[in-house]
C-alpha cells in the first residue's frame, strides 16, 4: 500500500484562507486590522528567515506587521521593556519573540515570555494560555501542533475514540499536542526517551505524531498498518538536506496517510500564527 501523501501546502492555504477570511469580518464589523509585533534579538540566519516568512504572510493577507530588529547585545530590561511598549500598542495584537534568544539573554527566556500579556501571546507559550489548552478553555495554542490538529481534522482522519501516539514531550510540540489529541476525545500516549518498548507502543497508534528531532527515527516497524503518520521533525542532514523524524521511503508504504518533510507540517506554522493573531484580536476586542 502507498500511503495518502499530506501535503502541507495544501493545508496551508486553507488556513490562510480562513484567517484571510476571520480578518475581514473583524475589519468589517469593528474596523480592526490584526497586526503582529515579531521582535529578534541579534543575528541569527535561521531566525532571520523566519522572520521575513512571518512578515511576508502578513502583508499577503493584509495584517499590520511590526519586524523589532535588536541588537545582540540587548539587555534583559531593554527586551522586557520593548515588550511592555508592544503589550500597550493597541494597533498590536500579537507579539511574538523570536527564538532562540542570544546566549546572554537564555536564562531570562521564560521571564521574556511571561511578560507578553497572555491575550497578545500568539506563540501560545504564557503558562496562562497554557493553563487555559490544559484546562480545555480558550486559548492561544502554539501553532505548530494546533496546525498538526486541524491538518488531521481537514483531511478527515477520525480523532475521536482514536489511538494517538505523540512521541515527544516538548513544551512547542509534544505536550500541547498531547492536550489538543485529547480535546477531540482522542485516547493519548505520549512517549519520550525513557519509553520501554517504544515500537509497541506506537503500533498502537491510529494517530502518530513524531516530534523527537531525529533524522528518519519512526521506521515502518514502529507504524500500525493504514496509520496516520504526522511528521514535525525537521533535521539538516547536510547542508541543502532537510529529512523529517519519520522515514519517509519505509512508512509510507504502511501508512494510511502521512505528511512529507519538507513540504508537510512546517508549511502549517506559519498559517496558524496568522489564525492566532486573528484570534488574538477577537479575545481582546471580548475582553
Ligand atoms: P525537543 O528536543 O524539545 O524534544 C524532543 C523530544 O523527543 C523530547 O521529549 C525527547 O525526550 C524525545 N526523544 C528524544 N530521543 C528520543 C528517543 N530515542 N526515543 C523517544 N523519544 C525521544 O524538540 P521539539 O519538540 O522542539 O522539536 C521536535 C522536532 O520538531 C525537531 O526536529 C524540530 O526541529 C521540529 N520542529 C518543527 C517545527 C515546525 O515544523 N514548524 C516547530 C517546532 C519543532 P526527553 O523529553 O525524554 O528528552
Amino acid at each position: 500500500m502507498t500511503a495518502r501523501l499530506l501535503e502541507g501546502k495544501v493545508f496551508a492555504a486553507k488556513l490562510r484562507e480562513e484567517a484571510g477570511q476571520k480578518a475581514a469580518e473583524l475589519k468589517e464589523k469593528y474596523g480592526i486590522t490584526p497586526g503582529l509585533a515579531v521582535i529578534i534579538v541579534g543575528e541569527n540566519p535561521a531566525s532571520q528567515v523566519y522572520v521575513r516568512n512571518k512578515h511576508k504572510a502578513c502583508t499577503e493577507l493584509g495584517f499590520y506587521s511590526e519586524g523589532v530588529e535588536m541588537p545582540e547585545t540587548t539587555t534583559r530590561e531593554e527586551l522586557l521593556a520593548e515588550i511592555d511598549r508592544l503589550n500597550k500598542d493597541e494597533k498590536i495584537h500579537g507579539i511574538l519573540v523570536q527564538l532562540p534568544l542570544p546566549k546572554a539573554l537564555q536564562p531570562y527566556e521564560s521571564e521574556v515570555l511571561e511578560a507578553i500579556d497572555p491575550l497578545k501571546d500568539v506563540d501560545g507559550f504564557h503558562p496562562v494560555n497554557v493553563g487555559r489548552l490544559v484546562t480545555g478553555q480558550k486559548a492561544l495554542v502554539p501553532c505548530t501542533p494546533h496546525g498538526c490538529l486541524r491538518m488531521l481534522e481537514l483531511a478527515d482522519i477520525p480523532i475521536e475514540g482514536a489511538n494517538a501516539v505523540v512521541i515527544g514531550r516538548s513544551n512547542i510540540v509534544g505536550k500541547p499536542m498531547l492536550h489538543l489529541l485529547l480535546g477531540k476525545n482522542a485516547t493519548v500516549t505520549i512517549c519520550h526517551s525513557r519509553t520501554k518498548n517504544l515500537a509497541e507502543v506506537t503500533r498502537q497508534a491510529d494517530i502518530l505524531v513524531a516530534a523527537v528531532g531525529r533524522p528518519n527515527f519512526v521506521t515502518a516497524d514502529m507504524v500500525k498498518p493504514g496509520a496516520a503518520v504526522i511528521d514535525v521533525g525537521i533535521n539538516r542532514i547536510a547542508p541543502k538536506k532537510l529529512v523529517g523524524d519519520v522515514d519517509f521511503e519505509s512508512v509510507k508504504e504502511v501508512a494510511g496517510a502521512i505528511t512529507p518533510v519538507p513540504g508537510g507540517v512546517g508549511l502549517l506554522t506559519i498559517a496558524m500564527l496568522m489564525q492566532n493573531t486573528v484570534e488574538a484580536a477577537r479575545l481582546q476586542l471580548e475582553k
